[in-house]
């Protein structure tokens, strides 16, 4: 039988899962990142990598037919003609491009997704300014170096990772505008996410055991893989993440794009995968209830009934969506004396965020929404789900898989044919 395997490279950790043509799990390993120094930074990643290769068992990795990678989005690195790095990675939220944006202003449509200071163009523009640029060759993303020491074929990218490169992901080209920055290096050669690029490295096939004829192919993001793990696929199925923030992606079949609220969308195959993202989330319920609080207090909670209090739970002031303020307050008040009605009433006002949010997305033109799946910290909390689903007005379901790992081994077996 066939097998795939999916690597994520997340904030946190790499993982890896390996999958049979059914779906199921056949092995998992992970591989947590400890502190390191930010010129080991890609030496550690790739051991991380091969960590992951060498836990899995023989027969399993003889099986395996097609390997894919994701990373976290817009972590960047250069190279030289041979694939090493020339500096430290830049890291998906490195700010140091901010300095850039006057200049990119100049040359983007406006609104654009590149405008912003940790999108990967506003990176390669500081990147570019910096004395070791001279030996850089080729500018990667991090899913795109890490998928070279497996395949050796530099300089090659996917549509999701070079989305906020500026690549026109609709037409399939980089833009006119975009050459006009005259930057002196190799930008990526992009791929359909989950097609292959090239039959794994001999040496690597070797030293690892790999059958030779097991195919790389082109990998993706951690989020977009976690919105693939779920299983969602047809017109109108969401996704929330339920995490520290709260982020929805709604398919559709129209892209939807709104810089006011920091709504772009990612092309999956033929469909388009706007999402949004608000700062309210567990990370404010965090601040007042540790996670064996969250169930205690939620089981007190009768779900059915709806909460009076309105709050906008928020750390610091400032959102973006659904509601795009950078001013506007936390609302945290009035606090009940029972903390099961307290976290009631933080519950029901993160969900009416949510449905707000989608209800955005619909107006911006996605499609109708027919069901959501949850993500994230928050789907294990079943008071929650009952609220959420008396705002939503359709099926919240958990899904079976949230990984990012496990959406990758689904995206090389394959690929955006689904
Ligand atoms: P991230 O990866 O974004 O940091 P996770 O997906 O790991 O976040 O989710 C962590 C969040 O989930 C925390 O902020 C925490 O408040 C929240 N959380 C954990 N348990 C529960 C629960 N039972 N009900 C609601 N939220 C929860």
């Amino acid at each position: 039988m066939g097998l795939y395997l999916g690597i994520d490279f997340g904030t946190s950790g790499a993982r890896g899962v390996v999958i049979d043509e059914e779906g199921n799990i056949q092995h998992q390993a992970r591989y947590p990142f400890g502190m390191s120094s930010d010129s080991n930074l890609a030496r550690d990643w790739q051991v991380a990598l091969f960590s992951l290769l060498e836990q899995i068992p023989g027969a399993i990795r003889q099986e395996i037919q097609a390997i894919a990678i994701d990373g976290t989005s817009s972590t960047v690195l250069l190279c030289d003609a041979a694939g090493n790095p020339v500096s430290a990675p830049l890291l998906y939220n490195d700010g140091r491009g901010a300095i850039m944006l006057d200049n990119l202003k100049s040359v983007a449509p406006p609104n654009h997704t590149v405008l912003s200071a940790t999108s990967s163009l506003a990176k390669l523009l500081w990147m570019a300014q910096q004395p070791d640029f001279a030996q850089a060759r080729y500018f990667l993303h991090q899913a795109d170096w890490l998928a070279f020491l497996l395949h050796g074929q530099l300089g090659i990218s996917d549509y999701h990772n070079v989305l906020k490169l500026g690549y026109d992901v609709e037409a399939l080209k980089y833009p006119e505008w975009l050459e006009k920055l005259k930057i002196p290096i190799h930008l990526p050669q992009v791929s359909t996410p989950g097609t292959s690029i090239a039959e794994i490295h001999p040496e690597i096939a070797m030293q690892f055991r790999f059958s030779r004829n097991c195919l790389i192919c082109a990998g993706t993001t951690d989020s977009i893989a976690a919105f693939i793990a779920s299983g969602a696929k047809l017109p109108g199925e969401g996704v929330t993440s339920l995490g520290s923030t709260l982020a929805l992606k709604l398919l559709s079949r129209t892209r939807v794009e709104d810089a006011r609220y920091g709504i772009y969308s990612h092309r999956l195959g033929n469909l388009w995968l706007p999402g949004g993202a608000s700062n309210t989330g567990g990370a404010v319920l965090r601040q007042f209830f540790t996670d064996a609080e969250l169930e205690k207090f939620s089981r007190e909670i009768d779900a059915t009934k709806a909460s009076d209090l309105d709050y906008y739970p928020l750390l610091k002031a400032g959102d973006r969506f659904p509601i795009n303020d950078p001013n506007l307050p936390p609302r945290l008040e009035p606090r009940p004396d029972s903390p099961a009605e307290f976290l009631h009433g933080l519950l029901e006002s993160i969900a009416r965020i949510e449905a707000r949010g989608y209800e955005l997305l619909q107006q911006l033109g996605a499609d109708k929404l027919n069901c959501v799946y949850t993500a994230g910290g928050g789907a294990a909390n079943d008071t929650w789900t009952e609220i959420r689903k008396r705002y939503l007005q359709v099926p919240v379901v958990r899904p079976l898989h949230t990984e990012a790992a496990y959406g990758t081994a689904v995206l090389a077996m394959r690929g955006m044919r689904e």
